[in-house]
């Protein structure tokens, strides 16, 4: 299989809108502008961007960026082997050659050192300088770079540099409200509507719990699994906890609360 057919989004992932981000995308997309998703974890960022790479049909190369990786596991390097030694591309490197929408996730996580690599493939140069190998990489027409951002973890050590920042057009992301997180949860597993009506109220209850206590709120991620227990015959309050109180926290208050609330919404299932 070609790197570009290995990469492709085949199938049609479900992606519920929240508001015109597909338009504005591909409008962002036509003019090749970076983009940057913003929003609390879980929310459907990712699944965005998966979305957009299937509907604009593009290859897709996704990053999960962490405080370990260096500018070389984006660029690539050299392997020694018995013969003497290879060049590897990046994934980075490989998007700018094939022409896929590169998308970074958590980009906060990585050092400023390794997000600067990003640079000068963000602005009208659209080129790659691979040091090691004394490269210019020009980046193939329908390469894109798109970045994810939780500006929930910003804090003063991380944070975005103003001078990356602002080289991205970029979306607001949240939690959906309560009919589409409800819609989302159903048609992504299959659970009655109803039922997931009730799992999205607890979710959104312990959203409002945020900073009294809970640095981030439930994530529709969380929802999503609660949802997925249920189907696989777990009872609702046991998949409740499971799901989406006890990841969260381990704070003993917090958790009656949460628990409360659980029983309190499932008092006439029985459990
Ligand atoms: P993140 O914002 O952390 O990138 P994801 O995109 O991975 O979050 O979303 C987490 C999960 O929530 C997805 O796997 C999906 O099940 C669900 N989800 C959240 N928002 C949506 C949406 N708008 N459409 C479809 N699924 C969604």
């Amino acid at each position: 299989m070609t790197d570009k057919a290995q990469y492709k989004v085949h199938k049609e992932p479900f992606y519920q809108a929240q508001g015109r981000e597909v338009a504005l995308y591909e409008a962002a997309y036509a003019a090749r502008l970076p983009v940057m998703v913003k929003g609390p974890t879980g929310c459907g960022k990712s699944r965005f961007i998966e979305y957009m790479a299937w509907k604009l049909d593009k290859p897709l190369i996704t990053v999960a960026c962490n405080e370990d990786m260096t500018a070389s596991d984006l660029v690539g390097r050299y392997l020694l082997e018995a013969n003497g030694t290879r060049w590897l591309d990046g994934p980075l490197t490989t998007a700018a050659r094939i022409g896929a929408i590169c998308y970074l996730d958590e980009i906060v996580e990585a050092r400023q050192d390794t997000t600067v690599v990003i640079h000068p493939l963000t602005d009208h140069r659209r080129v790659l300088p691979i040091d090691k190998k004394g490269e210019l990489l020009e980046a193939h027409p329908d390469f894109q770079l798109a970045i994810s951002y939780n500006p929930g973890y910003q804090s003063l050590m991380k944070d975005l540099k103003q001078s990356t920042k602002q080289r991205f057009t970029a979306f607001d992301f949240d939690y959906p409200e309560a009919e589409l997180e409800t819609r989302i949860v159903a048609t992504e597993t299959g659970l009655d509507e109803a039922t997931a009506a009730k799992l999205v109220k607890i979710g959104q209850a312990a959203r409002n719990l945020k900073g009294h206590g809970l640095d981030e709120g439930i994530s529709t991620r969380l929802v999503v699994y609660a949802a997925t227990l249920i189907k696989r015959g777990v009872s609702p309050r046991d998949a409740c906890r499971m799901a989406m109180a006890r990841p969260i926290t381990d704070d003993a208050d917090i958790r009656e609360t949460l628990d409360h609330a659980i029983e309190a919404t499932f008092d006439a299932t029985p459990a």
